[in-house]
């Protein structure tokens, strides 16, 4: 089988192929099994550092591996130099695997990769992965969008600087609490305070925050606050990235039981 097999659109092109996989939140059991066949078939695989390890086991002995992260006190590797070398792969006929975090086009520059590849006159195979944004708050047994409680969900990045070029957290918040959608914030854990700054300008205070870091890792651990504690909580409970933040009342019930569990400790 080639990746073409997986392909729907077959590529009449005999030059080389890129697939671009997602590679979930953590868990390696939560990849598709699209995803195995994928890893499997590579001659060479190109890893971001959000990537668990453990799910290079399904590729093949002889596959290389590139880590192009930047975790561990390395530089990131310049997306330019990514692509040239997932270009020049895929030109000797190489089966080339992009391993990203989560899903490939949830923040994960999977769009800009796919322009330049395609550019090259290389097919492109997507495959989704669970995003860390959805699998954050399932792995507390919390639905997104409990319907008591939302109407929506908006997957954010916190990224962008607050006050700057960036999002409209303002029009945001406002616009959350009046549509009842709740709020998914990747990368919000360097400007949380600004974020928290600029959320209460459209949200009460007492909303109720899930921060989870490393979502569906033996090494996962979560936080509940309201809005108006965000960063003491962060600070306090050492919340550290990667984290997810969600904003919003389908928060509530986990908020309830953490406010029970701690009057139950100060009692004993
Ligand atoms: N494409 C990825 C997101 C890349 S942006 C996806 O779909 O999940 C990187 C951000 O994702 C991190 O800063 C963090 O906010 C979030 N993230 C990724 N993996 C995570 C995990 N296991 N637990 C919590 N947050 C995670």
């Amino acid at each position: 089988m080639t990746y073409t097999n997986l392909h729907h659109n077959r590529s009449h092109h005999n030059i080389g192929h890129v697939a671009l996989v997602g590679a979930g939140p953590g868990d390696p059991d939560l990849l598709t099994l699209k995803a195995v066949k994928c890893i499997a078939l590579a001659d060479v695989l190109f890893v971001d550092d959000l990537v668990n390890p453990d799910i290079l086991t399904h590729a093949k002995a002889s596959a290389r591996v590139v880590y192009v992260g930047k975790r561990g006190g390395c530089a990131s590797t310049p997306q330019q130099f990514i692509i040239k070398a997932m270009i020049a792969a895929a030109l000797q006929g190489e089966q080339v695997v992009r391993l990203k975090g989560g899903d490939p086009f949830i923040f994960g520059r999977g769009g800009e990769e796919v322009h330049a590849l395609q550019a090259a006159g290389i097919a492109v195979t997507a495959v989704n992965g669970i995003t860390s944004g959805l699998a954050a708050l399932s792995s507390l047994n919390v639905a997104l969008t409990h319907r008591d409680h939302a109407q929506g969900v908006v997957f954010v990045t916190g990224h962008a600087k607050p006050g700057t070029h960036g999002t409209d957290w303002a029009a945001l918040s406002s616009t959350a609490y009046q549509a009842k959608l709740t709020l998914v914030i990747y990368m919000g854990v360097a400007h949380a305070s600004d974020i928290q700054t600029a959320l209460l300008q459209g949200l009460p205070s007492h909303t109720p925050v899930a921060l989870i870091h490393n979502a569906t890792l033996p090494t996962q651990r979560h936080a509940v606050c309201t809005l108006g504690e965000l960063t003491r909580t962060m600070r306090a409970q050492r919340i550290a990235s990667p984290a997810i933040m969600v904003v919003g009342d389908v928060v509530q019930g986990l908020l309830a039981t953490e406010a029970n569990l701690q009057q139950q400790r100060q009692a004993a």
